[in-house]
């Protein structure tokens, strides 16, 4: 039997007792006093601090208090919480930068689907049967899985806010889950609502951000449902100093609307655009000109076929622009942003071989692993619009932090960390996660959270969901997409055809 107070030498050799002592002390401290993560390789991703072979970070409350080679001199005492951690990767929590939360009740339902049919499934069926209990539960699993897959903070794009009621079911799922969550509330695409956006928007933020919610924050969403013109909606969010998110960016006429846009002076570093498939260079020149900010899908746009179905990591470089990534939907596509900088490190890579196969003189080099790795940190709390609270493991920002296991089977021994966390690591090796200094994974588990219930209510939202919207899941037939009643995506898919 070891002893509970003697330091280990790494996690490979901490006993049950040890391990679940530390939980404890972390669950007591619940965010307050200082914890002391030593001997890790540790990433910052801030360029003036750079990257530890084997370093300490320091935590006091919800806070990074310091990073260096060595801080046992200045975190020692008995009130210090120490995480031995050699062996491990530690780095800042991820970002996904747009993801749809309310629909993952039904997760991988219909793999196969394009857009259409993805439009036909959600927005077109499912999505107006949801209860504020259903756009509940479908957060709660996403942002669980988010969590147990090392990302910290959502931008959770909300387009199915029915009623203010489905609203604060979301921030309730925020609240009970733990994750930092960036809510950006937008009508439903279709069926009847309570139209009470934007106004809502108000009042969302003032009853569930800031206070005793430290870790929600509230943007305007412009989606493909104008319930006004676009113009109005950013001139409100900016009124309301709120900053702004666009999804369903893509082809033509959004290309021609960015263009327009930023001619008109009405882009700038307070806008993000989702997406962004092809779009014309002068769509390009305005996004840059004017700081905006792009957040891409990469699984999303191959796999459900949006505009000419290539993310547009080139593009968006060659006009200077660093994307960030993003899940997008869960119905169809991966859970995790490993997926998506694996994607995007291919999608790059591929192109650039293929311009200089061709023999493209100005075909562009390749793109690294330190670099999808920043579209996943850095960029992605920038382009939340949390760029000064998260995003790296800088003194003085908020504790949003993971820990990833290297010496696991799949990743030993550490070579290169920055190799191990992008191409190597999965769900899985994601041993520790903290979020504003709190503890929500530990040793590979979630901690705090009732499995049982998560499952319960999943399997009720989904059943019910299924049984309104007129199909039975059945795990080895997917359901066929039916006769779409909705006027609205009657409408859709005329204009589809006509295209
Ligand atoms: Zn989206």
């Amino acid at each position: 039997m070891s002893d509970v107070t003697a330091p280990p030498r790494s996690y490979h050799d901490r006993d049950e007792r040890v391990l679940a002592a530390l939980r404890d002390r972390l669950l007591q401290a619940a965010g307050r006093g200082r914890v002391l993560l030593r001997g890790a390789t540790v990433l910052t991703m801030d360029p003036q601090i750079g990257d530890l072979a084997v370093g300490d970070v320091l935590l006091n409350g919800a806070v990074i208090e310091a990073v260096g080679p060595d801080l046992g001199a200045r975190a020692s005492g008995p009130e210090v919480i120490v995480l031995d951690l050699p062996g491990m990767i530690v780095l800042p929590g991820l970002v996904d930068g747009h993801r749809h939360c309310w629909q993952n009740q039904l997760r991988r339902l219909i793999c196969d689907a394009d857009i259409d049919e993805y439009i036909a499934m959600t927005h077109g069926s499912t999505a107006l049967h949801y209860r504020p209990a259903d756009m509940f539960a479908g957060d709660l699993v996403s942002l669980l899985g988010a969590i147990d897959s090392g990302v910290t903070c959502v931008l959770d794009f909300s387009h199915n806010s029915r009623s203010p009621g489905h609203s604060d079911a979301v921030f309730e799922a925020y609240r009970e889950s733990g994750a930092r969550a960036v809510h950006v509330s937008a009508p439903p695409n279709a069926g009847q609502w309570a139209e009470q956006f934007p106004e809502d928007l108000l009042r969302l933020r003032s009853e569930h951000c800031g206070g005793t919610s430290p870790l929600a924050t509230v943007r305007m969403g412009i989606d493909l449902r104008r319930v006004r013109p676009a113009a109005d909606l950013m001139s409100f969010a900016r009124d309301h100093g709120m900053a702004i998110t666009f999804d369903g960016v893509m082809g033509p006429p959004s290309s021609a609307e960015v263009e327009e846009l930023g001619l008109k002076g009405a882009l700038g570093p307070d806008v993000t655009l989702v997406h962004c498939t092809d779009m014309s260079d002068g769509a390009w020149r305005s996004i840059a000109g004017s700081g905006a900010h792009v957040t891409l899908a990469p699984t999303s746009d191959q796999q459900l076929g949006l505009a000419d179905g290539v993310p547009p990591v080139q593009r968006a470089l060659d006009f200077g622009v660093r994307p960030s990534l993003s899940v997008d939907v869960e119905i169809s596509l991966s859970s995790d942003l490993f997926a998506q900088m694996r994607c995007v490190l291919l999608t790059q890579r591929m192109h650039a071989t293929q311009r200089r196969y061709r023999g493209d003189a100005s075909a562009p080099g390749f793109i690294s692993h330190r670099d999808v790795l920043e579209f996943a940190t850095v960029q992605g709390a920038a382009d939340v619009g949390l760029g000064d609270q998260i995003g790296t493991l800088t003194p003085g920002k908020q504790a949003d932090i993971v820990a990833i296991r290297a010496e696991d089977v799949n990743n030993l021994p550490l070579n290169n960390a920055i190799g191990t966390v992008v191409q190597g690591a999965d769900t899985k090796n994601v041993d520790t996660v903290l979020i504003g200094g709190q503890i929500r994974k530990w040793c590979g588990e979630l901690v705090g959270v009732d499995l049982r219930r998560v499952r319960a209510l999943a399997y009720e939202s989904r059943d019910y969901l299924a049984a309104r919207a007129g199909f039975t899941v059945n795990p080895v037939v997917a359901p066929s997409r039916r006769e779409i009643q909705d006027p609205y995506l009657r409408e859709y898919f005329a204009s589809r055809e006509r295209q």
